[in-house]
């Protein structure tokens, strides 16, 4: 059976329910679907010391500031599942866990909105399907010739499961300092880290904080029609939280350049050293999760779709947040994805009321 809403917001993850608080405010009619079965989006799911690159009140979502973590500066994910669950609770936002959405598809002035739990025809619909679930690994020659093992940034959960193992780590952005120093810190992980050019680690003084009001100059920047001035990337690529601090400062992190293939052992560079590995884990980062879409057909240049803000060019009903600065800056951040969320539900407020 078929069911009517005025908005249906895919994914129930922060950049979600940042829709669903602004949508709620608004007084729309609007319904969660998130494929997790719990709250948390990707929170959940990610490895069990990283913590955030900015302190708790610079990581919060509209409405409701993260409160501190006894003992920490930079809270831990546990903590943003925490937060997160009593979001979702506290602003009473109707989230479906465990419905994965398959397929949003146009019907008439609707849009059908078809999950595992059942179908929906909708005014507008909201998509926060976030990266997580699309690991992306580059195509290196070797692949799979390396008979060691080899996981993405998204399975990795802890040193302990490399014990006396030696280990490739791929990838010069914040996972991979991340996890190349938790490995390295443990003690008994020799660790090889990979990077395409030497890792830039912003200033130690500088946090996330700044990847927030970096990115909105850069967007305020070029909205009106200045020189780009470039946005975080014209820092640095890491924020150096504490573990990778310590791992760099004790010379712990044996960075190499990006090796151009792997052996059934290990590594190979193109002067012909190797590296034996036991594990590679390439921390390469991710796509975003658009699948659903897919019958819209609405992808453009870069497997994004063309949006002006959140709300995609070719078509009006559908708004995207949260997944990276193409849908506003620092959206795919917790404190970054407010203002988007807020926009994409002031228009669809509006759409709803004309149509
Ligand atoms: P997600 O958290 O991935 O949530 C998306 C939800 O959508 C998931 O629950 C998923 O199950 C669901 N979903 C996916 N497909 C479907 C479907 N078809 N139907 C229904 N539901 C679906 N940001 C910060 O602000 N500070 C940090 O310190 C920070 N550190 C990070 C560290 C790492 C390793 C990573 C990967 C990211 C980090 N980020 C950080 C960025 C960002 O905050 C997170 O990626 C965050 O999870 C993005 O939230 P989201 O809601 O957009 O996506």
């Amino acid at each position: 059976m078929t069911q009517s809403v005025d908005v249906v917001v895919v994914g129930g993850g922060q950049a979600g329910l940042a829709a669903g608080y602004h949508l709620r405010r608004l007084g729309v009619d609007f319904t969660v679907l998130g494929a997790d079965p719990a709250p948390g989006g990707a929170w959940q799911h990610m490895w069990d010391s990283l913590h955030l690159f900015s302190p708790a009140d610079h990581s919060s979502l509209p409405g409701r500031l993260m409160p501190t973590q006894p003992g920490e500066t930079y809270p831990d994910a546990g903590h943003v599942v925490d937060y997160l669950a009593d979001y979702e609770k506290r602003y009473g936002l109707p989230v479906q866990h465990g419905a994965r959405v398959g397929a949003v598809r146009r019907d008439g002035d609707r849009l059908l909105v078809e999950a595992d739990s059942g179908t929906w025809r909708a005014r507008a619909v909201v998509s926060a399907t976030g990266t997580w679930s699309r690991p992306f690994v580059p195509a290196v020659p070797g692949r799979g010739l390396f008979a060691g093992r080899q996981l993405h940034t998204v399975n990795y959960r802890r040193p302990a499961d490399f014990a006396g193992q030696r280990v490739v780590v791929v990838g010069g952005g914040n996972s991979g300092a991340q996890i190349a120093a938790d490995l390295a810190l443990a003690g008994d992980v020799p660790v090889t880290w990979a990077t395409r050019r030497p890792p830039r680690f912003l200033p130690d003084d500088i946090d996330g904080r700044i990847l927030f009001d970096v990115a909105t100059a850069r967007r305020r920047a070029l909205d009106e029609g200045r020189s780009d001035t470039g946005g975080v990337a014209s820092l640095g690529d890491i924020v150096a939280v504490p573990p990778v601090r310590a791992a760099r400062d004790a010379g712990l992190l044996d960075v190499k350049p990006m090796f151009p293939e792997l052996t059934t052992t290990g590594v190979r560079w193109a002067d012909g050293t190797r590296a034996e590995a036991d594990a590679v884990i390439w921390c390469t980062g991710f796509r975003p999760a658009l699948a659903h879409l897919a019958p819209l057909g609405l992808r453009g240049p870069r497997g994004h779709i063309p949006t002006a803000g959140t709300r995609a060019v070719a078509e009006p009903r559908l708004h995207l947040l949260g997944y990276g600065d193409w849908t506003g800056p620092a959206s795919a951040t917790l404190i970054g994805v407010g203002r988007p969320a807020r926009d994409a539900a002031r228009e669809i407020a509006a759409l709803c009321a004309h149509n």
